[in-house]
């Protein structure tokens, strides 16, 4: 067993606020959207629920099999030796038997089919035996058992889901096992975004000398794609006071929130800070933290301000641990846990100390059947294809100075992230 290392404290640099302090303080300054809407059911996967769901009735709505069996009386059941019952009919999901189980009988039951009256247990076919209508039932068996009670899932009267609840999968099931068509959720958050740079060229227009693709927007849709808000796309921007100006103004009356990269570092073509000093409310942060140093975080109008670094792997970090929860927060989301695990690098990690890392891995598992992580290898902020081999985030704390092969490190996987 490799050793490993206590935590080193996350004391930040001098004027740098740390990860955590910086999320803190977005928290505060954020407000849920007003403004809801009635949909069917089956359109609201994904949004946030806006209202309270009370269960209408009983689900299941009746007592029913939990099994293919015989329905019967459980004083009926033998003490010792077998006990042989009188079969008078069958139930069937749907269908059930119209008549009353009395003392020495029972029925043939499906699986969801209504309790007879009269009865209260089933038994299960295989461990009957059926001799004509005389069924033959052994020692063993629990009164009551595999019956699936009237409410045991969601009683009449009862609260089921809360406003601000995500809406997945399983709960457009439980929404029409209410027999509800339609549910009030928070209407879709309406996110302008853009690129900055001189140097940025469209896809579909050849490169020239110097120029680089533009990247970001791509990534920026695919991100907010998967949060299910409405996108505006505002294409480039050119570094030029009077055009990102010009962007900023559009941008904060269509939008509630308006997000950019790059040109928010302190370099001469760098406009989006100073731009919403004097068109918004700025609060810029260098932020301890790698990649992703610079964040400008403000209003512009009525619209929440997020201005992200131009570095592609900058923008998606600070995308995911500042941008992603923000909008969860401002669609009315109730928060979850962050969810990270503590697991053995394979690979040793280098590691400066003073900001926090977000550095790019791969989930192995061992031989041994245990997870591990990998390093995805070259960790520039320019390395985008880092962030695309990658399934998850390495975690390590601003103090770190390094970690060797084999020592824990708190890692954020993908799956649910992203
Ligand atoms: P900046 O913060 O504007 O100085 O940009 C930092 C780095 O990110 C520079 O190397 C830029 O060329 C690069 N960059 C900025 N915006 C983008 C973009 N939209 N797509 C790809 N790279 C970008
Ligand atoms: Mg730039």
């Amino acid at each position: 067993m490799t050793e490993t290392r206590p935590d080193p404290c996350a004391s930040p640099k001098a004027g740098l606020l740390s990860v955590e302090d910086a999320r803190a303080r977005i928290a505060t300054l954020l407000q849920v959207i007003e403004g809801t809407e009635q949909l069917p059911i089956r359109d609201t996967l994904d949004r946030v629920l806006a209202q309270e769901v009370i269960s209408g009735i009983d689900v299941p709505p009746h007592d029913n099999s939990a099994m293919d069996g015989y329905a019967l009386r459980g004083v009926d059941l033998p003490a010792q030796g077998e006990a042989a019952l009188q079969l008078i009919g069958k139930a069937f999901a749907g269908t059930g038997f119209t008549g009353t189980v009395a003392a020495g009988q029972c029925v043939r039951i499906m699986t969801g089919a209504m309790i007879p009256k009269g009865a209260d247990t089933v038994i299960m076919q295989e461990q009957v035996r059926v001799e004509g209508e005389r069924i033959h039932f052994g020692t063993g068996h629990q009164p009551g058992s595999n019956v699936r009670r009237a409410g045991e899932d969601m009683a009449r009267g009862a609260v089921v889901l809360r406003p601000g609840h995500h809406i997945t999968p399983a709960d457009l099931g439980v929404l029409a096992s209410l027999g509800l068509g339609e549910v009030r959720v928070r209407r879709r958050l309406r996110v302008a975004f853009f690129s900055t740079g001189d140097e940025l060229c469209s896809v579909g227009e050849p490169l020239q000398e110097g120029q680089i693709y533009d990247s970001n927007r791509y990534t920026l849709h695919g991100m907010l794609r998967r949060l299910g808000v409405e996108l505006l796309d505002l294409g480039v921007i050119r570094d030029d006071r009077a055009a990102i100006q010009q962007a900023f103004r559009n941008a904060s009356t269509m939008a509630d929130v308006v997000i950019t990269s790059g040109g928010v570092s302190v370099g001469e073509a760098d406009f989006v800070k100073q731009t919403l000093d004097e068109l918004g409310q700025v609060d810029f942060w260098r932020i301890a933290m790698k990649p992703g140093k610079p964040l400008a975080f403000g209003r512009l109008g009525r619209a929440v301000f997020f201005g992200l670094p131009g570095n592609p792997v900058s923008v998606m970090a600070t995308f995911y641990q500042f941008v992603q929860p923000a909008l969860r927060a401002m669609m009315g989301q109730s928060p979850g846990p962050v969810m990270t695990l503590r697991l053995p690098t394979e690979t040793p990690l280098k590691k400066a100390p003073g900001r926090t890392d977000f550095q790019r891995g791969r989930l192995v598992r061992g031989d041994d059947g245990q997870l591990r992580v990998n390093s995805t290898g070259l960790q520039g902020s320019h390395v985008l294809t880092s962030m695309s081999q990658a399934d998850c985030f390495i975690i390590l704390p601003a103090e770190c100075t390094g970690v060797a092969a084999g020592e824990l490190v708190e890692v954020q996987p993908f799956a649910g992230l992203i």
